[in-house]
């Protein structure tokens, strides 16, 4: 990795400087750097390292978008996989899914986070360690990004990955609506004197949880506060009156290597994007980490905006094109507050409540609600807005077994260097897409199996598709060229000159 601690960077420019190196701006910066993009990430941070374990792993469709890079086996090598898709802990399976990956993964945030750091320093990118973007200004060519050492950037965008306190966000004006929080949860690791109780334990307020973690010693500990309270950084006897609230004792706690605290205030950007600033992952949605989702969706936010921020910088595509990263992602952000809201409200311990539950719980065991459910919760369901028409339209290209002329092949593995595909499994040679021959990839191949994609199943085989480089169909052929054109233009940019 470059770390750049030591270098003046008083005029250094870059074409994207990204503010936050999470898991977001990481996968951004990543998608830039394949894409030839000039991005350095700042980051607060001086290591990696993170404090606590957040995130406890990866859905399905953000294993196959890593999948699409490439890089998907360097995090299963290290996790667990598991049927980690659920509501308010109703497990939905969704191994008999069509997808490579019918699984989740299991695998704590720091680990994901290293991983993502590896592959962004292989791909040479600067990171700005140990200071902090402290604020901004954009004119029509660009954006000085100031930084606390007192020094500045100049970049042609700035990406706010900076999480859910996002300065970026404030400092361009953009509003922040939603749901104040109605629960307050404490997060830990610890050591107990006493044996704890292990395991979940269902309260009037939410669900409270004691688990081993990796070195058998310590305790990650999940709990419902009494009240809500407000504050990352709340004091060690905070967390014993709240074990006393729900298990009568304290268990001894002590050593406390990490404490804080988290709400379901769910909250997102009016806007993703102002001008020249754009927001991803938490800096543009907060919710309850029930569900799991937020690092999926950051990850995904950042892929689905790489290709097209590079094609934009570059000059390919028109400014307008960086429109569609909030018309496609902002209603899945949506959609994520309202199922964590939903399993917050499930997760309340009340007999109502519990009723409730129950009732959602029978629901969710019928075959089409569930197959329903679990394609939500593991991003596999994503259809975007692009028309109507054939029902791949919008959605994830699935991982099919090629044959081509040099031999087998899986989709995925074209999309390795980000760039679009045209799959031509018709009549070899034929679509001729020259005007764009620089930037789409061609591939004449042949499938002879099914096309079925998760909860709708089987669906006609295209005779062609057009693949965009965060593995979503742009265009599908049905026996001719009809509409290639425009959708090329519409996602590549226009036709160049002979
Ligand atoms: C208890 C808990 C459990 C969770 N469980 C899950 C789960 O199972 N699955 C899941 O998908 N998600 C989960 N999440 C959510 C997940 O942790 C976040 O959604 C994810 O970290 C968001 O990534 P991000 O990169 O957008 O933001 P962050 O991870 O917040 O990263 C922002 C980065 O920006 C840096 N930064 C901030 N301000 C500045 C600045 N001004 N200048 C420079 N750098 C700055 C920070 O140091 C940080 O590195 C959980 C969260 C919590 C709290």
């Amino acid at each position: 990795m470059h770390d750049e601690s030591a270098r003046s960077v008083a005029t250094t420019s870059h074409a994207v400087v990204i503010a936050g190196g999470g898991p977001t701006g990481l996968m951004l910066a990543a998608e830039l750097a394949l894409s030839r993009v000039d991005v350095a990430i700042v980051e607060r941070r001086t290591s990696q390292d993170l404090a606590g374990s957040r995130a406890g792993g990866l859905h399905s469709r953000t294993i196959e978008v890593l999948d699409q890079r490439g890089i998907a086996d360097r995090f299963l090598s290290q996790g667990r996989i598991a049927q980690v898709a659920g509501l308010a802990l109703i497990p939905l399976d969704i191994s008999d899914f069509p997808t490579r990956h019918n699984y989740g993964l299991g695998l704590w945030q720091n680990r994901i986070e290293q991983i993502l750091a590896d592959w962004v320093g292989e791909l040479a990118v600067p990171i700005y360690r140990g200071r902090d973007v402290t604020g901004f200004a954009q004119d029509d060519t660009g954006v000085d990004v100031e930084l606390s050492d007192g020094s500045s950037l100049r970049a042609k965008y700035l990406v706010g990955c900076d999480g859910g306190r996002s300065l970026i966000r404030k400092k361009a004006g953009i509003d922040f609506p939603g749901w104040d929080a109605s629960t307050s949860y404490l997060i830990a690791e610890v050591e107990m004197t006493a044996e704890p109780e292990w395991g979940i334990r269902h309260g009037d307020r939410g669900v409270n949880g004691l688990g081993k973690l990796e070195d058998g010693k310590r305790v990650r500990v999940v709990l419902v506060e009494p009240d809500v309270r407000q504050g990352d950084e709340p004091p060690l006897s905070d967390l014993r009156e709240a074990l006393i609230a729900v298990y009568g004792t304290d268990f001894g706690v002590h050593n406390v290597r990490w404490l804080s605290r988290f709400t379901d205030a769910a909250r997102q950007a009016a806007s993703y994007r102002e001008r020249r600033v754009l927001l991803a992952g938490d800096a543009a949605h907060v919710h309850s980490p029930a569900g799991g989702q937020g690092l999926n969706i950051g990850i995904q936010d950042a892929v689905n905006l790489g290709w097209k921020l590079a094609q934009v910088v570059r000059g390919t595509s028109p400014e307008s094109l960086l429109d569609t990263y909030q018309a496609e992602r902002h209603p899945i952000g949506a959609r994520v507050l309202k199922s964590s809201m939903a399993a917050t409200a499930l997760n309340r311990g009340d007999e109502r409540t519990k009723a409730l539950h129950e009732t959602v719980s029978e629901l969710l065991k019928l075959d089409e609600p569930r197959k329903r459910y679990a394609a939500r919760m593991s991003g596999l369901d994503i259809q975007y807005d692009l028309g109507s028409g054939h029902p791949l339209l919008g959605r994830r290209i699935p991982d099919l077994d090629l044959v081509t002329e040099d031999g087998p092949r899986r989709v995925f593995t074209l999309l390795h260097d980000a760039r679009p595909v045209l799959l031509n499994l018709g009549e070899p040679g034929a679509l001729d897409i020259a005007p764009w021959a620089e930037r789409v990839k061609r591939l004449d191949a042949r499938y002879a199996g099914v096309w079925e994609l998760p909860v709708l199943g089987v669906v006609a085989a295209p005779t062609a598709v057009l693949i965009r480089p965060d593995g979503y169909v742009a265009w599908v052929g049905e026996g001719t060229d009809q509409g290639l054109c425009d959708a090329l233009t519409t996602w590549f940019g226009a036709p160049s000159n002979p």
